[in-house]
């Protein structure tokens, strides 16, 4: 079955090039993946973000996004997705920092990887969870590498400091897994992408974890 990939309005050009970029590196049709616009699957223009969400849901599309805020307030995408997601709901994904897809190749591959290891795993992990960042799925296996995965969950705390924008992000996560991006750390690390390329450094520091419980 082929795994629709929905562009919003805002990324057009954006999807087109990193499709283009996960056609070269084999995934377009390694995972069946098809590329389509709001108008081709008969979406109209300025159509709320509610309506696009429950579309995607309903038609098993996985929409792509740039970064929106909640500025334009209750109508706003990230609103209608933390009211409305469910265990089973598809994530959506958003490129943190759209202008560097077409002028940084380096960037543009990465996000691509990022969202075809997000397809492959999407029933096993991401269902349910509100927004992935496509090229942030690294940031566990990176911390992860550091120390061998024990018995317990050691929690790993990033503290990531921009030095030109004097900006500090703080935030945990169990390393070993991906759940970072099912809860409210996702906003930190969309904060973090906003500073890529900037003057920083990050600090990462292990504790010891909890044991973890069955329900999580
Ligand atoms: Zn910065």
């Amino acid at each position: 079955m082929a795994q629709i990939i929905l562009s919003d309005e805002n990324c057009e050009g954006q999807a087109d090039l990193l499709f283009r970029e996960l056609a070269r590196l084999g995934f377009v049709d390694m995972l069946g993946l098809e590329l389509k616009t709001l108008s081709q699957v008969g979406l109209r223009k300025g159509i709320d973000d509610e309506a696009i969400w429950r579309y995607c849901q309903e038609n098993h599309c996985l929409l792509l996004t740039g970064n929106r805020t909640t500025k334009d307030g209750i109508k706003s995408l990230e609103y209608t997705i933390q009211h409305l997601v469910t265990a089973t709901s598809l994530p959506v994904l958003t490129i943190s920092n759209l202008k560097r897809i077409a002028p940084d190749p380096v960037y543009r591959e990465r996000c691509a990887i990022g969202l075809a290891e997000i397809v492959m795993e999407l029933e096993e992990r991401h269902l349910g969870v509100t927004r992935l960042y496509p090229p942030y799925q690294f940031i566990g296996g990176i911390v992860t590498m550091a120390h061998p995965a024990t018995g317990k969950w050691p929690r790993v705390q990033l503290i990531f400091t921009c030095h030109q924008c004097n900006v500090t992000v703080k935030f945990s996560i169990y390393y070993g897994e991906s759940t970072v991006w099912a809860n409210q750390s996702a906003a930190k690390l969309a904060e973090w992408a906003r500073h890529e390329g900037h003057e920083s450094t990050l600090h990462y520091e292990f504790y010891d974890g909890r044991e973890r419980l069955a329900t999580e």
